[in-house]
């Protein structure tokens, strides 16, 4: 079975893109928890770089993944622009412990 090593981007005193105080370091651990709960409820064993608001370098992070050993490393962000509706849908990096990377734009 896989491990599936879920980063929640920014933390602590590094809150991320902002947009009318709404802080991307508190979306991405939501979204972080939530799709990592699915996959433990699907059997998926999961490790969590983050479960609180703190800050870890993004260095940091990658080691704990490789300490753990896992074979997916997810780092969830939630960009934004200074321009309403300038972009729409999702940008997911997906890099797997063989370092294939996969970029993946949906919209
Ligand atoms: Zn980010």
């Amino acid at each position: 079975m896989a491990l599936v090593v879920m980063d929640a981007g920014h933390g602590g005193n590094n809150p991320g893109a902002v947009y009318q105080g709404r802080q991307e370091k508190d979306d991405a651990l939501a979204l972080t928890l939530a799709v990592g709960q699915i996959l433990e409820e699907s059997g998926v064993e999961v490790y969590y770089t983050r479960t609180t608001d703190i800050y870890e370098a993004p260095e940091q992070k990658a080691q704990e993944g490789n300490a753990v050993r896992g074979d997916y490393f997810v780092s969830i962000h939630r960009n934004s622009s200074p321009y309403p509706n300038q972009y729409t849908g999702s940008y997911v990096i997906i890099v797997s412990s063989w370092w294939k990377a996969r970029k993946i734009t949906m919209s």
